[in-house]
């Protein structure tokens, strides 16, 4: 269940996730193969575009397409306070960074806390 202070935004899937050698076993059961979801030669989720190969950005907010099984790192969002994920530095800074966020809104809808 998406916790009432995430509004789907997506923002935070476009982070490195690292993964152990067992979320990697339980996402490969799934189905996956591991071409599809990690970077090669590496334990990070492989992003596309610059978010991550699970994220389904639609009208009304992004969904993670193995949102049940998603590794711990991702579970860490947004912990316990009011996200803030979009006021990092990085999303002033990096010209990459604020067009990722521009797309992720356009396509949801949803503004990034
Ligand atoms: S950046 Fe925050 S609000 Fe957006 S999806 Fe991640 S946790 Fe949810
Ligand atoms: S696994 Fe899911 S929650 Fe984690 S970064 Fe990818 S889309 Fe986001």
């Amino acid at each position: 269940m998406i916790p009432d202070n995430c509004n789907s935004c997506g923002l935070c899937c476009t982070l490195g996730i690292q993964l152990s050698k067992k979320e990697i076993a339980a996402i490969k059961e799934l189905g996956y193969e591991e071409e599809h979801f990690l970077e090669p030669k590496e334990k990070l989720l492989k992003r596309v575009n610059g978010r991550c190969v699970f994220l389904i950005p639609k009208k009304g907010g992004a969904r993670c397409e193995i949102y049940e099984f998603r590794p711990r790192l991702c579970r860490d969002f947004p912990g316990e306070k009011k996200c803030a994920f979009s006021k990092h530095p990085i999303f002033r800074i990096s010209g990459n960074y604020k067009k990722i966020k521009k797309e992720l809104e356009n396509q949801t809808g949803v503004k990034a806390p």
